[in-house]
């Protein structure tokens, strides 16, 4: 079976030189070993994604001399395989509903940094603080019932229970260059989300049934999601999924050394598009020849 690659962007703004490096460096994967190349569209949240950015995408990945396979799987319209996937884990006992409003969680955070710091996740978000996991289930149903918006959450402690330790292959890098046999940590991220009241999945679940649905098995993606990884290596091994080997690649920097983001033009390959910069240029910038 050849190796399957994937580039999976999300349409919540245009793509920039990170995601060119990284869909280039995916296609030039997939050549080098005859593997296939997928593209698929990470459009869950329909409050940040719109059609003309997934328009765009297509027109700036065809740009790039990209050629894809059809069809183009996009998540908004899988969200039943989400929620089965979400079904199973509820069957488990590691998914409990949080009733928290943001405001609420900010505060909570603030008493409890006040106390004597709160922990972070990898990205720098403080961990739930909440209570919810102990919460009746006749309180759960009645508040459900009422119509408060919730979150169901991932009992992390009950989930690693389940799964035991857990490590995957570095083909790449970490962002502090951790290579080789690698242990997850999937308790840093604390009880992670998985799905909400309005969505039922969240980045997490979709990514790893996606990955195992489409046969994915290299993933090559940037170090900002190398962390991430143990969460998805934690759902993999609890849904009873494969695991793709890893490959975390550096991440295209600005002048100032600033991680690229979608909104900031000058990076973005529209802008450098109607600059009169070429696809070669393009590769040149970000080192790939
Ligand atoms: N959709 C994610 C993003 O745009 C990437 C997911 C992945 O490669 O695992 O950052």
């Amino acid at each position: 079976m050849p190796p399957v690659f994937r580039f999976a962007p999300s349409p919540n703004g245009y793509l920039h030189l990170g995601h060119a490096y990284s869909a280039l460096l995916n296609v030039q994967r997939a050549q080098d070993s005859g593997g296939r190349f997928l593209l698929r569209i990470e459009d869950i949240d329909p409050t940040r994604c719109r059609p003309d950015y997934e328009q765009a995408i297509y027109q700036d990945l065809a740009w790039l001399g990209i050629a894809w396979e059809q069809p183009v799987r996009r998540q908004s319209q899988h969200l039943g395989e989400y929620g089965a996937a979400l079904a199973r884990l509820q069957d488990m006992g590691l998914v409990y509903p949080s009733f928290e409003s943001r405001a609420e969680i900010a505060r909570l955070v603030r008493e409890r940094d006040v106390a004597g710091g709160w922990p972070r996740d990898p990205d720098g978000a403080p961990l739930y603080p909440g209570a919810a996991r102990a919460m009746s289930a006749t309180r759960r149903a009645e508040l459900i019932g009422s119509g408060v918006p919730y979150a169901l959450r991932l009992d992390m402690a009950a989930a690693i229970a389940r799964a035991g330790r857990l490590s995957w292959h570095e083909a790449g890098r970490g962002p502090g260059g951790e290579a080789g046999d690698i242990e997850a940590r999937p308790e840093a991220w604390g009880d992670v989300i998985l799905a909400r009241k309005e969505t039922p999945t969240s980045y997490h679940l979709s990514v790893v049934v996606d990955d195992a649905l489409q046969g994915v098995t290299e993933v090559v993606r940037g170090q900002d999601l190398f962390h991430a990884t143990g969460v998805h290596r934690l759902l993999q091994v609890l849904l009873g999924l494969p695991a793709p080997a890893y490959r975390h690649h550096r991440l295209i920097r600005d002048d100032n050394g600033q991680k690229l983001s979608k909104s900031t033009r000058a990076t973005g390959l529209r802008t450098l598009r109607a600059e009169g910069i070429s696809p070669a240029e393009i590769r040149h910038r970000i080192g790939l020849v």
